[in-house]
């Protein structure tokens, strides 16, 4: 499965703030964000000519970035939000945040979304009991995210639980047991996603 590879500090400067990419290097002073704050680049430094495109442009780059996927990936989850019965920006975060790594990183079993990522991919987290390795998965609610009986992976995680200073509201983690359940769907309320989803809706309905 292909995904971006690039520096992940310079995606942080780029849109100027934390997305917290690289797990505990984010929580200390080497964080990219705080020694340098400008964006990368010869031109860093010198004036962009702000325009309502470019807005929208930053605002769905910064979504993408932050859940790590692709143009193509988040392209088709927008589609899927559109066509649904609810607000679409709401509902294109909803689907976001119920993706098996992102629920594995916001229970804190993992330190980043890419470390989350790469854990499920692994196959160290079972949902309802059975194994299941495809970071997209959309959970529901009442799943139950537990890390896989005799995993290599435990002490990783337990580590990951340690920076853990809070769960999502919509979510219940057990860090002794490694396990997590999913008490109901987010609202946007309890999404902490720095973007204004409204923005990335009017660049996709051009
Ligand atoms: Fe972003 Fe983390 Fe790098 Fe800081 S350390 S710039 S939050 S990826």
């Amino acid at each position: 499965m292909a995904r971006d590879t690039g520096p992940k500090c310079r995606i942080c400067r780029r849109e100027g703030m934390k997305l917290f990419l690289k797990g505990e290097r984010c929580l200390t002073e080497k964080c990219a964000i705080e020694r340098r704050s400008y964006p990368p680049g010869e031109h860093g430094r010198g004036r962009i000519k702000q325009s309502e495109y470019l807005l929208q442009l930053r605002e769905k780059q910064k979504a993408r970035r932050y859940y790590g996927l692709l143009e193509k990936q988040f392209r088709t989850y927008y589609t899927k939000a559109a066509k649904g019965s609810g607000v679409t920006g709401e509902e294109l975060l909803r689907m976001l945040e119920t993706r098996l790594d992102n629920v594995v990183y916001r229970l804190g079993f993992a330190s980043s979304r890419a470390q989350a990522r790469q854990l499920v991919r692994h196959g160290h987290f079972h949902v309802n009991g059975r194994r299941v390795n495809i970071p997209s998965y959309q959970v529901k609610p009442d799943d139950i995210v537990s890390m896989a009986p005799g995993s290599s992976a435990e002490q990783i995680v337990r580590d990951a639980t340690d920076l853990t200073a809070s769960v999502a509201p919509w979510l219940q983690a057990d860090h002794d047991g490694l396990t997590g359940k999913i008490l109901k769907l987010p609202e946007r309320g309890e999404i902490d996603t720095p973007v204004q989803e409204s923005l990335i809706v009017e660049l996709y309905s051009k």
